[in-house]
């Protein structure tokens, strides 16, 4: 060793162990440098001791290294991060005056919050974007400086940056103030950077312009915020945009508003959704698919009501397990009322309002119950978080022998539901307890163990594949969730399943035994189609909705050409609306474009409004008593007799099939 033993040295030890001896004030440049050519170019940072730290930064002590490049899964954070410093140059480079306050790396890209009187427009931010290549481009090398706490503050309320001076205020007291410079423009952080920002590559782009309140606060000063998106390279942006398009597409808020689903009112309250006519046929057909399945497998309907004494939910534990997730009581005549955030007490009700023999079960209670649970505002999201839902809700009561089979059931159900959907990218978890935490969990071991294995026998038998979550059940037995994907990658929640043993305890569900006495009920709590309101989100989505012609509000426009055939129009409309349907309701949903806009626009509008068929009648129709059919995806079926496309959609609405296209 030659350098070592004159200057005082430091010995890094790499990933795989092997140590390296250099002078000490190595910087993370300079070890990449001797590794090999390759490393000095793809080095972004080093982890010095787990801390990721500058490349350009003196190494004074013995460490654990590891250098970090573009294929590093912590690359993303350090280009976003960079790529925020670059964008705050470029926007005070082009706005002089404006202020700098925050500016992190997020999930996907980044941003920085800014103080300016005048607003940001659209139009500005592909000038800030171009300001920011010509930065990436210009290579500014990066240099880090740690300043004295009162001098860092004087400095930056005389060059007017007051929040950064307010932030500096707040670093604690035991940390160092540092600055880093990109060229001659600086900036309080934490850091690393990269030695330079051409570091950062050419795979961004600015995305969106927003509101922020100062920390966040709303009492506070308002700010503007510029998102930005930055990846490693084109294809990675690419798919990005991509996958961000598509999102925005089929946003269920979004379509819902386009197509008349549904609203919200301020008047009625957040997470209250009003179901539109158009949304109310999705809800009831989806209703009528729930009814008819549910009675093919021998269940039962019932009504409960919405508000309920408080004696119920102390009973049935909710208030020791769930009150967070209840709204305060209702005072009715001195009593406490609640809104329900659950069907299972009152169906338990019904059940215990009469005595059962073995011989009745199971006994399957079914109900679209409407229920409230509280969510914080911020967590509100269009139909997927709410505060009021109705509930694909059913009990089965049955005997310990039968709980298995009655299980099974339920899932085929599912299984069912979601092929007739066309929802293939969905799996099941199965949640037990973990039994280590007793205050979580009702606590009965042996009873847990002897649910779980019914369940996980259950699971076995479908054939269906199933993952095991420990700790994740209900307060009152183990359960199964359907965890759906959409086409856009959101997973979603939708139907969870419970098998509950504790109902016999805590109300006495109890049937006669052949042997003349009481036996223990086991309760199965299931939801197929979870609630309306997020089963809905997810079909908006999963269709982009451009609904099968079962679920679509219209499901064929007819579109005149002239007044003489609106008699013939009025026909048609009559003939497809007396169609008899067997599943669903009553009458094909028809409408006639009656309006005066021309032939063209009246077809775009009934595609711009996903309905699955336009039926577009002229004088030549008229006569020969046809229609000329095309799709809503633009493909021309030409003209063909009445009484075939009644035959075709007639079809289509009883199997519930999606239309071709
Ligand atoms: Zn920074
Ligand atoms: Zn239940």
């Amino acid at each position: 060793m030659s350098a070592a033993t004159a200057a005082p040295s430091v010995s890094v030890t790499l990933p795989d162990g092997k140590a390296l001896t250099f002078a000490r004030g190595v910087t993370g440049a300079e070890i990449a440098a001797s590794i090999g050519p390759g490393l000095a170019r793809a080095a972004l940072v080093i982890e010095v001791d787990g801390k990721e730290w500058d490349l350009f930064r003196p190494i004074a002590h013995d460490a654990r290294i590891r250098i970090i490049t573009r294929k590093d899964p912590e690359a993303l954070e350090l280009i976003r991060h960079d790529a925020a410093h670059v964008l705050a140059m470029a926007v005070q480079d082009l706005y002089p005056g404006t202020q700098v306050t925050i500016g992190p790396a997020i999930e996907d890209g980044f941003y920085y919050d800014f103080a300016r009187d005048v607003p940001f427009t659209p139009e500005d931010l592909p000038k800030i974007e171009a300001k920011m290549r010509e930065i990436v481009k210009a290579d500014l090398p990066t240099r880090r400086e740690v300043w004295p706490r009162e001098e860092a503050v004087r400095h930056f309320e005389e060059i007017g940056e007051h929040y950064k001076a307010e932030l500096i205020r707040s670093i604690p007291a035991d940390e160092e103030v540092s600055i880093y410079f990109h060229g001659d423009w600086h900036d309080l952080c934490r850091g690393p950077h990269f030695a330079s920002t051409g570091k950062i590559g050419d795979a961004f782009k600015l995305t969106k312009i927003a509101g922020a309140y100062w920390r966040g606060d709303a009492s506070n000063a308002q700010l503007q915020r510029i998102y930005g998106t930055a990846w490693r390279d084109q294809k990675e942006l690419d798919a990005y945009l991509l996958r961000i398009a598509e999102q925005e597409r089929r946003d269920h808020r979004r379509i819902g508003k386009d197509l008349d689903l549904f609203t919200f009112s301020p008047e009625v309250g957040a997470g209250l959704p009003l179901w539109m006519p158009k949304g109310t046929v999705i809800r009831q057909e989806l209703e009528f698919l729930a009814v008819n399945e549910e009675r093919r497998d021998g269940y039962e309907r019932i009504v409960t009501p919405e508000i309920t004494k408080e004696a119920l939910y102390v009973r049935s534990r909710h208030l020791a397990y769930y009150k967070e997730d209840m709204y305060a009581p209702i005072d009715i005549e001195g009593e406490n009322y609640y809104l329900k955030p659950m069907n299972c007490p009152h169906h338990h009700m019904i059940y215990l309002a009469r005595r059962h023999s073995y011989r009745e079960l199971p006994i399957r209670y079914a109900e679209y119950g409407h229920c409230y649970r509280y969510e914080a505002s911020g967590g509100l999201s269009g139909l997927m978080r709410v505060r009021g839902f109705s509930q694909n809700d059913a009990h089965i009561y049955c005997r310990q022998d039968q709980a298995k089979d009655e299980f099974v059931r339920v899932m085929r159900l599912h299984a069912r539901y979601y092929e007739m959907m066309g929802i293939k990218d969905y799996y099941m978890r199965l949640s037990l307890p973990d039994l280590a935490k007793k205050h979580n969990f009702v606590d009965e071991p042996e009873k847990w163990r002897g649910a779980g294995e019914i369940i996980r026998s259950a699971m076995k038998e479908t054939g269906y594949p199933f993952v095991e979550a420990e700790g994740e059940a209900a307060f009152y037995g183990p359960k199964v969730d359907f965890m759906i994907k959409s086409v856009i990658g959101t997973e979603y929640a939708i139907s969870t399943n419970q098998l509950d043993f504790m109902a016999t305890e805590t109300f006495g569900l109890k049937y006669i035994g052949e042997d003349g006495a009481e036996h223990p009920v086991y309760v199965i709590h299931r939801a197929p189609l979870g609630s309306h309101e997020r089963f809905t989100a997810f079909l908006i989505e999963h269709y982009a909705g451009a609904f099968p012609v079962w679920l679509a509000p219209v499901q064929a426009r007819i579109v005149p050409i002239s007044e003489r055939v609106h008699e013939y129009a009025e026909r048609v409309r009559r003939t497809l609306f007396e169609l008899p349907v067997v599943n669903g309701t009553t009458g094909l949903r028809i409408d006639i474009d009656f309006s005066n806009e021309r032939m063209q626009k009246k077809i775009r509008d009934a595609q711009l409004q996903k309905i699955p068929y336009m039926l577009v009648i002229g004088e030549r129709e008229a006569q020969e008593g046809k229609v000329a059919v095309r799709l809503r995806s633009g493909k021309d079926l030409g003209p063909m007799p009445l009484d075939h496309f009644a035959a075709r959609i007639r079809q289509e609405a009883e199997s519930r099939t999606d239309v071709p296209e």
